[in-house]
């Protein structure tokens, strides 16, 4: 039995919760937790109605912190979200506040499952997650650039007419202002990005990777579809064992915070970082990314 515990009903925690529902995966019971209790309640119930439907046989409820016991997963999707204008940094206060109330509920049950997390800015929150809860580092996983990666996928393969599945190029460091793309280490079906996409195309890519939220933001007040699939991709490799390669926020001990790359998910948690050799510019970037997440960090009020 698969149980999956959802701590924040909005955008993303009920896109995620969705496609939990609609897509092919293991899970068998999903739990909603919000601080909006009747929220969490009506939105269980909508969503259990999703399941006559679906090919999941999936129990949904709104329930409360005692039903992470047993689970497998707890995912925090809780908290602020970004206004227009406003980075993913600005958010930090606020959201360190939400993350100190839920943790402390989670830590009175016996939960021994994996911290999945999608709050902004998502890499701190992530560090904060395994600081405040006491976690082993690999049981602890943030969404990362899994979803930037996603998009810069999608991106490239309208460029090029090249299915997203063929793209291997990936987004690293911070899920934030800081990211961008190793292209010395980005494959299209068999031959080097570079081949295929000039230094102008990179570079028009990366800024609309990096827009991406900030345009659909200003567009339609959050995001919510791409990062409820990449939640729901990241659970399905923990259920199924299935070691798949994802650009989570993963914790690098050589700098003690967290960010994104490559590594291998599976029932265990982060099984493994995949170390990316980098050209001399590139970890020159990965370096600033690093030291925007430790700003970040500091700019915390405990
Ligand atoms: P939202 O406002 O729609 O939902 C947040 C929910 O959290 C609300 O239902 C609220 O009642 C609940 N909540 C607040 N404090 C709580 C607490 N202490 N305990 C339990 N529940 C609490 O926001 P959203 O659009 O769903 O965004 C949620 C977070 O996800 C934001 O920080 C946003 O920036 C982030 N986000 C991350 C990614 C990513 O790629 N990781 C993508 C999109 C959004």
């Amino acid at each position: 039995m698969s149980k999956i515990v959802i701590v924040g009903c909005g955008n993303v925690g009920m896109s995620y919760a969705f496609s939990l529902v609609t897509t092919k995966n293991k899970v068998d019971e999903i739990v909603l937790i919000d601080v909006l209790k009747d929220k969490a309640v009506g939105e269980a119930m909508d969503l259990t109605h999703a399941t006559a439907y679906s090919s999941n046989k999936i129990k949904i409820s709104g329930g409360d912190y005692s039903d992470c016991e047993n689970a497998d997963i707890v995912c925090i999707c809780a908290g602020k979200n970004q206004e227009v204008g406003e980075t993913r940094r600005d958010l930090i206060n606020k959201n360190y506040g939400v993350f100190k109330s839920i943790i402390d509920e989670v830590k009175k049950t016996k939960f021994n499952g994996i911290f999945l997390v999608a709050t902004n800015p998502l890499d701190v929150m992530t560090y904060i997650t395994k600081q405040l809860s006491g976690f082993d580092e690999k049981k602890v996983i943030g969404s990362g650039t899994v979803l930037d990666t996603a998009r810069l996928r999608c991106l490239i393969g309208d460029t090029l007419n090249v299915s997203p599945k063929n793209i291997h190029a990936y987004v690293i460091g911070e899920h934030g202002d800081s990211e961008f793309v190793p292209w010395s280490n980005a494959i299209i079906g068999l031959n080097k990005a570079t081949d295929y996409l000039t230094e102008d195309d990179r570079a028009r890519l990366l800024y609309d990777v990096r827009n991406s939220a900030y345009d659909i933001i200003n567009k339609k007040g959050n995001t919510s579809y791409g990062i409820g699939m990449c939640l729901t991709k990241i659970t399905n490799a923990i259920l199924e064992d299935s070691n798949e390669i994802l650009t989570v926020s993963a914790y690098d001990k050589e700098n003690g915070i967290y960010f994104g790359m490559p590594a291998i998910i599976g029932k265990s948690g982060i099984k493994e970082v995949l170390p990316l050799e980098l050209n001399d510019e590139e970890r020159d970037r990965l370096n600033k990314s690093i030291d925007c997440i430790k700003e970040t960090l500091n700019q915390i009020n405990k």
